[in-house]
């Protein structure tokens, strides 16, 4: 049976066996887990994370963009998840899977890229101004001998 609407439980651990209509979220752990929607009974793991899930709790229900696509399920269900209501999205061909994993991949990839460049321009940074203090004290040094001489 369908499901049509999700519940919010937070949670620390995710529990053993999910309820149907419920999605545990953790935010220990930035997980959020529900048994799909399809009720085919399979545990869907959505990760929270720039390149993965953003969750939107309004108090009382909670959003999940991007869509959920169940491609690796023998359903393949694809729905969205807004403010608890599930909302089915058409079926997806093989091709359009492709794009999505692909785009997705394409995205990681960067995001990855971007935070390794920041990281490593912050280092240049902090080695120009390693090499400034180290010229600053080296200046001070010969002044100081050529005052002693
Ligand atoms: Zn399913």
């Amino acid at each position: 049976m369908k499901t049509k609407f999700l519940k919010p439980e937070f949670v620390e651990f995710m529990p053993s066996s999910l309820e149907d209509g419920v999605v545990y979220v953790s935010m220990e752990y930035g997980t959020v887990i529900h048994s799909c929607c399809c009720g085919c009974g399979n545990k869907v793991v959505t990760p929270l994370s720039p390149t993965d899930w953003k969750l939107i709790y309004d108090g009382e229900n909670i959003s999940l963009t991007p869509s959920v696509g169940n491609w690796s399920f023998p359903c393949q269900s694809h729905y969205w998840i807004k403010s608890g209501k599930i909302e089915w999205s058409e079926k997806f061909s093989k091709e359009q899977i492709d794009e999505v994993r692909r785009k997705d991949k394409h995205f990681k990839a960067t995001h990855f890229k971007q935070n390794v460049t920041q990281k490593l321009e912050s280092k240049t940074a902090d080695i120009q101004y390693a090499e400034t203090k180290a010229n600053l004290v080296m200046v001070i040094l010969r002044k100081l001998s050529s005052f002693f001489q």
